[in-house]
């Protein structure tokens, strides 16, 4: 019923595919961590995701509440686990993270936070949620915070005691956050009285913690309405005097939305200001500046997303292997007219057998898409920490910049068409609620629309990352794959593959020289039609690059002696490797083809043209 997580895959992943004992461990940061450190680690996690994978159904079925008394009740059983969470749990964001210093103690590598991550996002996305904004905020308040602003909040955030959300969305303004209207005026120095509400805030509500630190985005009485004249307000839900006393800072839970999914995350309708001022300090005491302060942020949480979609598509594909092989069910498609034949497991029917490799290609694709951005952060690390080569840091921060909002949209899309499948391969079983998969169903569903819509990812990467074409990342990137590209001579085997996924990436870059030529003749409308598709051949070539790097390894290993379980295993990368190149690939040249298409009626139509006449 609970998740499910392949050990042996978080071992290839680590040990195989990135290699991080060979490439990161045992330099600095990472130098008091070795490979042993990591595997206990990862046991302890596998452990404790049991635990929370225990309460993920209850919090389902018994969802946050707001009380008659303003409060906010969490389902059963989270309380408890959040205590344990706390205590066990809570050093790990921080990991070197000291208030003084920051290079302290032993300190994991991304990519093994990423597979402990990825274990509890699966295990318990609802639960997960609360204080989700906790180490991003503290990071923010350190970096930008006024020196006053530190010493008040990093102490109670580093130790979990106080957590923290993120408060960008109004009624009026989603997308378009310039329409917010939630204003703040000056009361002395960096404090303002602010007023607004804000809705649809992640775990906004509740009493797991002594406060919550929101991250309020609004403007200072006066500014002009722009996207330029944002500011971000730290705002407390409660204050302290100088004995230490408490006091009702008049932030107030509206409503708890009835949702589709994550129902055990209390996502609320926050008023500030509305029954008695409510204090909020200008982060840094910048006006303006929100944006960019938050830019960092908003990454992480993109990340983070992604994260959650390939946890619950990967444990939907393990649950669709496990059924796929007890589930018997009539005989091969050609023996269906012989009585006598054998009926066999559904695995053995190719098409059960068409999904579970595009299901497993997707979660590996994605997986690596995610360990590149980790494997990026990591060698950052080491190259800042080792004080060395200034251009090649940047160089690997510009390539983590650029894949977050792929991360974010294309794994997200990715894992809804994913846990589809692996209801369509349980029958009539999948779509009870006897199965996990209907709750993972409405769980992702919120992934492709929060923390900027899949289209804004994409129009981030097109415009802002990509700058229509002309920025230099798109070289980085190139040097990364043709260099994997040119391996292709040690795999005959894989010759197609490897021919396959150059020319998707061909098809990549030419598109985007046919989107510069669209910017340079200022043709920017016609452009935005192609940002999701070109996210989406963006995605899967990431995908496919991660999945054939796996399979050369798998040939590699093949070589030498194996045991018959690894024999499986690594033949079954080749395989796997083999069907989405022949398979998924496919499609970026389809959609380069569309893009292409010099016909614009697909988009040229007027909203009385759709028709509709009730
Ligand atoms: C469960 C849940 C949790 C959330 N948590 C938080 C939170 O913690 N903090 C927070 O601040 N917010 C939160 N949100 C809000 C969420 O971030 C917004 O819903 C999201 O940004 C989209 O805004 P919207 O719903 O107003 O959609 P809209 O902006 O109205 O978009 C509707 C559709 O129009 C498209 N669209 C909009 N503008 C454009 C454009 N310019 N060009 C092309 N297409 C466009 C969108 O892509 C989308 O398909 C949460 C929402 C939910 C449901």
């Amino acid at each position: 019923m609970g998740y499910l997580s392949d050990r042996r895959e978080i071992e290839f992943f680590l040990w195989e595919l990135f290699r991080i004992d060979q490439t990161i461990l045992g330099q600095k940061p990472f130098h008091n961590v070795a490979r042993v450190d990591c595997e206990a680690l990862l046991d302890r996690a596998r452990a404790h995701a049991q635990r929370l994978s225990d309460v993920n159904r209850a919090g389902d079925r018994d969802p946050a509440t707001l009380m008659d008394d303003g409060t906010v009740r969490v389902p059963q059983g989270f309380a408890d686990l959040w205590s344990e969470h706390r205590r066990d749990w809570s050093w790990l964001p921080f990991q070197g993270e000291s208030i003084l210093a920051n290079d302290v103690g032993e300190r994991f590598p991304h990519m093994v936070l990423q597979m402990v991550g990825e274990m509890f996002a699966g295990a318990n996305p609802s639960f997960m949620t609360y204080g989700g904004f906790t180490t991003a905020a503290f990071n923010l308040i350190r970096a930008r915070g006024t020196e006053g602003q530190k010493e008040l909040f990093c102490g109670p955030l580093r130790s979990i005691r106080w957590d923290a959300c993120f408060c960008a969305t109004e009624a009026e303004a989603g997308s378009d956050l310039s329409a917010i209207k939630t204003e703040a005026e000056a009361i002395e120095e960096d404090a303002y009285a602010i007023t607004g509400e804000k809705k649809y805030i992640t775990a906004g509500y509740h009493e797991l913690t002594e406060n919550t630190v929101y991250l309020v985005l609004g403007r200072i009485k006066g500014a002009k309405k722009s996207s330029l004249s944002m500011s971000c307000f730290i705002v407390p839900r409660y204050l302290y005097d100088s004995a230490g006393t408490r006091i009702d800072n008049n932030v107030r839970c509206k409503k708890v939305e009835d949702k589709m999914g994550l129902r055990g995350c209390a996502n609320t309708h926050l008023t500030f200001g509305a029954s008695g001022t409510t204090r909020g300090f200008l982060l840094g005491n910048r006006p303006n500046v929100a944006l960019l302060q938050l830019a960092m942020l908003m990454r992480r949480a993109r990340i983070g997303t992604g994260a959650i979609a390939l946890a619950a598509s990967s444990s939907a594909y393990l649950h669709s292997l496990e059924y796929a092989r007890a589930r018997i069910q009539g005989a091969l498609f050609d023996k269906n007219a012989d009585p006598s034949a054998e009926r066999v497991a559904i695995i053995r029917h190719l098409d059960v057998q068409r999904m579970l490799l595009e299901m497993r290609s997707k979660v590996e694709g994605c997986r690596s898409i995610l360990g590149r951005i980790s494997w990026h952060s990591s060698i950052m690390s080491i190259l800042t920490s080792a004080g060395a080569d200034q251009a090649l840091a940047e160089r690997h921060a510009r390539l983590a910049l650029l894949l977050s909002p792929i991360a974010k949209a294309y794994i997200s899309d990715e894992a809804w068409k994913v846990v589809t499948l692996a209801m369509q391969i349980h029958g009539a079983v999948g779509y009870l609620a006897d199965k996990p998969l209907e709750q993972y169903l409405r769980d992702i569903k919120i992934l492709t629309i929060w923390e900027g819509t899949n289209y804004i990812q994409a129009q981030d990467l097109v415009r802002d990352k990509l700058g229509f074409g002309q920025a230099l990342v798109m070289k980085d990137l190139e040097k990364e794959i043709f260099s994997f590209l040119e391996t292709a001579t040690d795999f005959p085997n894989l010759a197609f593959e490897f021919d396959a996924l150059g020319k998707a990436f061909s098809s990549v870059q030419s598109v985007l020289e046919f989107i510069g030529e669209q910017a340079s003749r200022g043709d920017l409308l016609l452009i935005s039609q192609f940002c999701t598709r070109f996210l989406e051949m963006f995605g899967e070539v990431l995908a496919g690059w991660g999945v054939l790097q796996a399979a050369s390894i798998a040939a590699k290993k093949l070589e030498g002696e194996v045991t018959p379980e690894d024999r499986s295993f690594y033949s079954g990368k080749l395989k796997t490797a083999r069907f989405f190149m022949h398979n998924i690939i496919p499609n970026v040249a389809a959609k380069a083809g569309i893009i292409r298409d010099p016909d614009k009626s697909y988009v040229a139509i007027a909203s009385e043209e759709f028709g509709y006449h009730a």
